[in-house]
């Protein structure tokens, strides 16, 4: 635990020096103030960054653990780990290994927010179900073909929500094609699955006399959103974030010998190394096009369902943006003295778009509500809905849609107009 807070206590001073550093060559790349989150959500109206206070949450989460109480509001972070209101979660203190799980249940994962709260008021949750199909009659759907136990079974439903994301999502409307939708379903514009949006994910590495232990901490720990608001110097539409790094040991293994070659004992003595090392890595935004897609391919799966296939290349847009974002981060690296960098170029993250929404039903799937336009008790919700996808990470803003259509359902139901 002390060395855990000393090793916090590095990575924000090291946050803090590096911020200065973007600061200036922010002011000097774009002869404008550095701005981004000083408390999220962020904007352009927020302060002038001052990256101690966008890492709000730190100090909080720090005093809570000394047993302080930093009232009810709950801090928000792009990367999922926030802290949830005074006294119903424990407070991240900072061991690390999140991605693996969070030992103290200081991550806000689903299974310590939302399921929660569903099973609190009756949802009943059936686990390791696979749903194959959606039955259709008349229009409308009638309830899913799962697969659980080893048994196809069928649960009937006066509304079918899917969100199984970005790639299973339209892969289950294209499976559930029937005779009343040749195509699949909500597919009359012929969308589902276009416009698949793989947010970049490219990153400068490089290395510090420091001891920095990257591995202390939620992995991405100091954010900045500068260039989703700054446009001047760029030879591209659209913006990016870039956050600090603190890859597990086998994921860092991973990413040296796939980008690096190492291997054998070359890769046995960078791992030594790991405690110095010292990354920062962009979100980017891609633009939609709608031959990046997901398609269904003739192979089959254990459920004898069709596999996706996924059809995906960057264009010259996102091709600049990569340029700019991984030169400027390579320079904010060398600014705090950084040695030995090098650069990640093949990296992707976040998956969106494949069901965008839209207000013409002619070239979208679902509405504002995210019903789709041609089932009307089918909802979409999940990172499919998305029409374009920002230079940020996109979980909190599927949550918020996701609330938004169960309040659109409720109020629905309620008016009768289902
Ligand atoms: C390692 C990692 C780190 C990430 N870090 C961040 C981060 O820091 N910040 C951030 O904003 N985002 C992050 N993301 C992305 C984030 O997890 C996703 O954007 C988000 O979970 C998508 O939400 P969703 O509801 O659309 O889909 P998901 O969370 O993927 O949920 C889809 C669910 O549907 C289920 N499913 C799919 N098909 C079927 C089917 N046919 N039948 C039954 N069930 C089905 C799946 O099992 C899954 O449980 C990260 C992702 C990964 C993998
Ligand atoms: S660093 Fe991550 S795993 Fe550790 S307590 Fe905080 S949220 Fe949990």
């Amino acid at each position: 635990m002390v060395q855990g807070a000393q090793q916090a206590g590095l990575r924000r001073r090291l946050a803090a020096r590096l911020a200065r550093n973007v600061d200036l060559l922010s002011r000097g790349r774009a002869g404008a103030v550095h701005r981004g989150p000083a408390d999220l959500p962020v904007g352009p109206e927020a302060a002038a960054l001052s990256l101690p206070r966008a890492q709000a949450q730190r100090p909080r989460a720090l005093s809570r653990a000394r047993g302080g109480s930093s009232g009810d509001r709950v801090d928000r972070n792009a990367d999922c780990h926030s802290f949830g209101p005074a006294r119903t979660s424990h407070p991240c203190v900072y061991r690390g290994f999140c991605v693996a799980g969070c030992s103290t249940n200081a991550k806000q994962s689903v299974l310590v927010t939302w399921l929660p709260r569903a099973l609190a008021a009756g949802a009943e949750i059936r686990d390791l179900a696979m749903v194959g199909r959606i039955e259709t009659r008349n229009g409308r759907a009638t309830g899913v073909h799962f697969r659980r136990e080893g048994e196809w079974h069928f649960q009937k439903a006066r509304n079918v929500v899917v969100a199984g994301y970005a790639i299973e999502t339209p892969r289950l409307l294209l499976n559930s094609a029937n005779d009343e939708f040749p195509d699949g379903l909500a597919n009359s514009s012929g969308m589902v699955g276009r416009n698949l949006m793989v947010q970049l994910n490219q990153a400068a590495w490089g290395r510090l006399e420091d001891e920095v232990r990257s591995y202390k901490g939620p992995p991405s720990l100091a954010i900045s959103e500068h260039w989703n608001y700054a446009d001047s110097g760029k030879d591209y539409h659209g913006g990016w974030c870039y956050m600090s790094q603190g890859p597990l040991p086998i994921s860092w293994a991973n990413t040296l010998s796939r980008c690096r070659g190492l291997w054998g004992q070359a890769l046995l003595d960078e791992m030594n190394r790991a405690n110095h090392s010292v990354g920062l890595k962009m979100v980017g935004e891609v633009l939609p096009y709608p031959h990046n897609r997901v398609t269904l391919t003739d192979e089959t799966d254990q459920y004898g369902l069709p596999v996706p296939r996924v059809t995906y290349s960057l264009g010259d847009n996102e091709k600049a943006m990569i340029r700019h974002a991984v030169d400027f981060m390579d320079r904010s690296l060398e600014a705090v003295g950084a040695t030995e960098r090098w650069q990640e170029m093949d990296d992707t993250c976040h998956l969106n778009g494949t069901a965008r929404m839209g207000d013409d039903p002619a070239t979208s799937v679902v509405d504002a509500d995210c019903r789709s336009w041609d089932v009307p008790n089918l909802w979409l919700c999940d990172g499919s809905v998305f029409p374009t996808v920002g230079g940020v990470n996109p979980s909190l803003t599927i949550q918020a849609i996701a609330c938004r259509t169960g309040d659109r359902i409720a109020e629905l139901a309620r008016r009768g107009e289902l």
